[in-house]
């Protein structure tokens, strides 16, 4: 255990992907992860009953199917390691209070049709904005799977063009402005702008607007991809990748401190006082409120920018449910999405939830969404059931004072309350088993949670890109520690599925050639 050449810390997808390309190009890796099991956010548990297997965290995989590990299949994970994926059609649509629904497709003018129900000039903006969409989603792309590129330089490039200054407009425009722009019916406004909210903002949040261009991007050229048998299959087809290449992960080990010697890390300590030597590097997952503590000898200003890394205002909350039979809406449809929103019938209502959050309520109206996964892959329950995973966003700290431990049950038959207002299928007799993950639970589960913060950190503009999560961090390095990479959905590009460990070992690799 004590001849690697790289140790590191957490096994979530992130950690293990820079592991796995590191152990492929010959570096004997350690892996070691404080849970029972592996892959943090991208984990698929029996959270409720035997046979029933639910995705705990992330469902959808929209933006890794870009990065060259999936889109060139650079480590065989697909060809060699059993990843498989279906992308189901259409990816995302939203239910409203009356029935009436708006769905985007992966087909551009599948989706104009579903928007001209609505209004036909609006599904002409939709043209215009989804062809700019494409037109930008290169460049986007590109930009996610690598180390950030510095902001200075990059707002001069953007600053030369017309179609610059417009891609910079857009960035610091709020959801709501470029809504309200590209828009006139209050619905379809409505349905681009619960966008933010899955990035834990209101649409009112300046520095959000990029958003609906991004999603628009990855839905039409991507997709939501989801693995056959869960969203842990592709932690499984990593561990098994770095296994074949010698490579340990190893589960119950909960990391410490980095050791650190002469300025330079040499390996980790754990909880209960064993050491493990890193002869070339340490990777870790580490939150920036834990660095201070976690990294020996740190640098005093770089831990207190890090400590001072802002939280998302609102943390999320999410219900897992073993059901008897597939869900269906109150019109008698099937589940026909993965993402499904739960909407009002007036958009004004969805903006003034996110103003009960601001000031430490709940939302009078629940931002519910939700997902059916076994509806497109019915390997994951025994047959003939179904499974439920619903999400919605409140204060990590409740008003009342109460504990989320005490309180989650009766929040979760809120939703699940809500919820009947759209499906037909979800009364008490229709639910076998319940499974809640409160905001402290989920950071129970990874510290990468913290606060409920499906990002680790807000993604706010001041906490994104070179900045993430502060200007001296952002390289993925910590200055004064040599050999100390930080992986994590708080460094760029941010929460997601993303697989943006590659970039992490991209940038030791040359480190490591460069010395
Ligand atoms: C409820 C929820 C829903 C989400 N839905 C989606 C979605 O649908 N699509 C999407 O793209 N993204 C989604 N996300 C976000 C996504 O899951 C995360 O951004 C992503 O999984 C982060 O991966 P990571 O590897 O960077 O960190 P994590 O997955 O958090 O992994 C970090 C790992 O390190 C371990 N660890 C930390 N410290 C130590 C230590 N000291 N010692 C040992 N082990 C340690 C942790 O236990 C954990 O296993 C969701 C997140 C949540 C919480």
């Amino acid at each position: 255990m004590n001849s690697n050449d790289i140790v590191v810390v957490g096994s979530g997808h992130n950690g293990l992907v820079a592991a796995a390309y590191l152990a492929a190009a010959g570096k004997r890796v350690l892996v070691l992860e404080r849970n029972g099991w592996f892959g943090g956010g991208v984990t698929t548990r029996e959270l409720t009953l035997p046979g029933f297997r639910h995705d705990q965290h992330a469902i959808a995989h929209i933006f890794i199917h870009a990065n060259p590990l999936l889109a060139g299949d650079e480590l065989k994970l697909k060809s060699k390691y059993g990843l498989r994926y279906t992308f189901p059609d259409p990816p995302m649509v939203s239910v409203f209070e009356d029935g009436s629904t708006l769905a985007v497709h992966r087909d551009r003018e599948r989706t104009c049709a579903e928007i001209a129900k609505f209004s036909r000039r609006d599904a002409e903006s939709f043209r215009r904005l989804s062809v700019q969409a494409a037109a930008w989603l290169p460049t986007v792309a590109a930009s996610l799977f690598t180390a950030p590129a510095p902001l200075g330089p990059s707002f001069a490039r953007l600053d030369q063009s017309r179609e610059g200054r417009e891609f910079w407009r857009i960035v610091q425009m709020s959801t709501h402005d470029v809504v309200c722009e590209y828009f006139e019916n209050d619905r379809v406004r409505m349905h681009f702008a619960r966008i933010a909210v899955e990035n834990l903002v209101s649409p009112d949040e300046k520095a959000t607007g990029l958003g609906v261009f991004v999603f628009v991007g990855f839905m039409e050229a991507y997709g939501i991809g989801l693995p056959i048998g869960g969203s842990g299959r592709l932690t499984d087809a990593l561990v098994a990748c770095i296994r074949d290449s010698g490579g340990e992960v190893t589960p119950n080990v909960d990391v410490a401190r980095v050791l650190v010697r002469n300025g330079r890390a040499t390996g980790v300590v754990t909880t209960s006082g064993a050491e493990f030597q890193a002869r070339e590097a340490v990777i870790g997952a580490i939150h920036p409120h834990d660095l201070g503590r976690m990294v020996e000898g740190i640098d005093g200003e770089v831990a207190r920018a890090a400590a001072a890394t802002q939280f998302s205002s609102n943390a999320c909350i999410t219900v897992h449910a073993a059901l008897k039979a597939p869900l269906r809406f109150r019109n008698g449809e099937p589940v026909r999405a993965v993402m499904n929103e739960l909407l009002p019938n007036h958009y004004e209502q969805l903006r003034r939830s996110f103003d009960d959050l601001r000031y430490g309520g709940f939302s009078q109206y629940p931002l519910v969404g939700f997902g059916s996964l076994t509806a497109f892959d019915p390997s994951r329950v025994p047959e003939g059931r179904a499974t439920l995973h619903a999400w919605d966003y409140v204060p990590y700290s409740r008003a009342d004072g109460r504990s989320w431990d005490d309180a989650k049950g009766e929040y979760a038959e809120r939703m699940l309350q809500h919820m009947r207002g759209f499906i037909a299928n979800l009364e008490p007799q229709d639910i076998l088993q319940i499974h809640c993950d409160s905001p402290v639970d989920m950071e129970r589960t990874s510290s990468s949670f913290r606060h409920g913060d499906l990002h680790g950190i807000a993604t706010s503009s001041y906490q994104s890109g070179a900045h993430r999560p502060t200007p001296e961090l952002g390289q993925f390095t910590v200055p004064g520690v040599e050999r100390l990479y930080l992986v994590g959905p708080f460094q760029h590009p941010g929460g997601g599925v993303f697989g943006a460990g590659r970039a992490t070992a991209m940038k030791m690799k040359g480190d490591l050639e460069s010395r």
